[in-house]
């Protein structure tokens, strides 16, 4: 319980417009995308990465547990107050400013992320990290997380893009990683790198500098459906292997996702066993022939259909259908056990077989769509969540998907993290000498495990 001493020092620290006790705003800050609810004890909305920082020097000496969010669409836990304490909210640090010279964006925390690039584009320059949340999701949650998106084939996820950060420490220091505005910089440990997926464990990020590239001159993008899901994972890969170019996205959708999206965007796709999404980008002159290429390969591959979008409507719509299924895959089941494991390309088609072999052995229905052509699958579990006994199998499933992933050489998380929801299982894939380093690194930042307790390692008896 926080006490009315510290109550007031939060209220003092960032005034009281910035500060809620209010029982409706803690609902709204007691939940994410998983769906599941744990009330904090106040919510602040700091402006300045010194208000932070004194935020953090409180919480510390007194043994507040404080939980970094953005905007709350993670889906692996990681922005819930498994322990109630302050929820840190970075809403109100949205600050942007584009040196285009240098071609470096710098964005406060709580910035969205399409918010962001569209002042890239705003003079021609282009922030290619592109969580399919990126209309709500924030820099700093796209940082915590190292967020990916379709893009990630071609152009690579937030990683790659973070030239420096600006951090909060658990214990209240501010400190900086690097330059900021250099596409080189080898001095000292990469920080910045560290920070980058640490999930709001290691410091509250409170700013970013970003690198940012030319805006591609023009896109071309094709649907291709297939009567299977194998067929469809065939094409990807060949794609990549005999098309001589990367797509800016290359998406595998399967009948179930696609289904589920016609019920209610009525696109012709419900009977489809299987599609996928090409996009390419570049020159006016490379695109037309890269998009030609795919075509060729599609059909070749046994496509049932080709739809090569015409303009810039249709290629919106065929991207709104892809955005679309997360939401959809709502009606399906109740309770969705949502995974994005990724395994090396060429075992994707050893993915799909695996995971329709868990479907049928498990008796689950399995929905999968992502970004194949980096090997990241999104794999749902969709189960009725008032069934305890259909839980089990889909939780069940969920330990099969993971070894199934480990054997092909695959990792259990591409870009949602660890959270809370997947810290049973990373046992599976770090031994436990890496895992020691890991809980090292965090004391050594945390050392009253005041940040984000709970998150990556598990603690006994909290967030169960
Ligand atoms: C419909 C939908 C589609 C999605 N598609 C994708 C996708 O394509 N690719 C993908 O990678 N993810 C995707 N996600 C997951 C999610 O959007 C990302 O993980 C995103 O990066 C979370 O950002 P956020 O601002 O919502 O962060 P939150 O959910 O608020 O927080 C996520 C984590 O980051 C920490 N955090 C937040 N801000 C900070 C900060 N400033 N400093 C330190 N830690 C911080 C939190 O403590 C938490 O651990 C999707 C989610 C939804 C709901």
């Amino acid at each position: 319980m926080l006490s009315e001493p510290v109550k007031r020092e939060l209220t003092r620290i960032v005034a009281p417009e910035n500060i809620s006790f209010q029982p409706e705003d803690l609902l709204c800050y007691s939940y994410d995308a998983t769906g599941r609810r744990y009330l904090p004890e106040c919510v602040l909305f700091p402006h300045t990465a010194e208000e932070v920082s004194l935020i953090l020097k409180m919480a510390n000496a007194e043994g507040i547990p404080v939980v970094p969010r953005g905007a709350g669409t993670g889906f692996t836990g990681g922005s819930l107050p498994l322990r109630g304490g302050i929820v840190l909210s970075t809403e109100r640090m949205t600050t942007i400013e584009i040196d285009a010279d240098n071609m470096v964006g710098v964005a406060g925390a709580g910035t969205v992320t399409w918010d962001f690039a569209q002042k890239a584009e705003s003079v021609g320059l282009f922030y290619p990290p592109d969580p399919t949340s990126l209309k709500v999701s924030t820099i700093g949650g796209n940082i915590a997380e190292c967020a990916g998106g379709p893009r990630g084939l071609k152009y690579g996820v937030t990683k790659d893009y973070v030239l420096a950060v600006e951090v909060v420490l658990p214990t209240g220091e501010l400190i900086k990683t690097a330059p900021g505005k250099t596409f080189k910089g080898v001095v000292g440990y990469n920080l910045t790198g560290l920070i980058t997926g640490s999930e709001g464990t290691l410091g509250v990020v409170t700013r970013a500098w970003l690198k940012l590239l030319p805006l591609p001159e023009e896109k071309r993008l094709l649907v291709a459906t297939f009567d299977t899901l194998e067929r469809a994972g065939k094409t990807v890969i060949e794609i990549i292997k005999a098309g001589g170019f990367l797509p800016s996205a290359l998406e595998l959708i399967d009948g179930v996702c696609l289904k589920a999206v016609d019920e209610y965007a009525k696109m012709g796709l419900g009977g489809v066993g299987a599609a996928i999404i090409v996009e390419v980008d570049g020159r006016r002159e490379v695109v037309d022939i890269d998009m030609e290429e795919a075509r060729d390969i599609c059909h070749r591959m046994g496509a049932s259909s080709v739809d090569v979008a015409k303009d810039e409507k249709r290629m919106k719509e065929l991207w709104s259908l892809r955005r679309a299924i997360s939401p959809a895959l709502k009606r399906v089941g109740s309770l969705k056990l949502n995974e994005d494991v990724v395994v090396p390309r060429t075992e994707i088609v050893e993915l799909i077989r695996g995971v329709e072999g868990i479907s049928r052995k498990r008796d689950v229905t399995i929905a999968s769509f992502g970004h194949a052509g980096d090997g990241n699958i999104h794999v749902n579990i969709m189960v009725n969540k008032d069934d305890p006994e259909e839980v089990e199998r889909g939780e069940a499933s969920v330990g099969d998907l993971f070894e199934l992933t480990l054997r092909l050489g695959g990792t259990i998380s591409g870009e949602h993290g660890v959270g809370i929801t997947k810290s049973d299982y990373i046992g599976m894939e770090l031994n436990r000498d890496t895992l020691e380093l890991m809980m090292r690194l965090k004391r050594a930042f945390d050392p009253n495990n005041i940040l984000n307790p709970g998150k990556i390692f598990k603690e006994e008896g909290v967030g169960v």
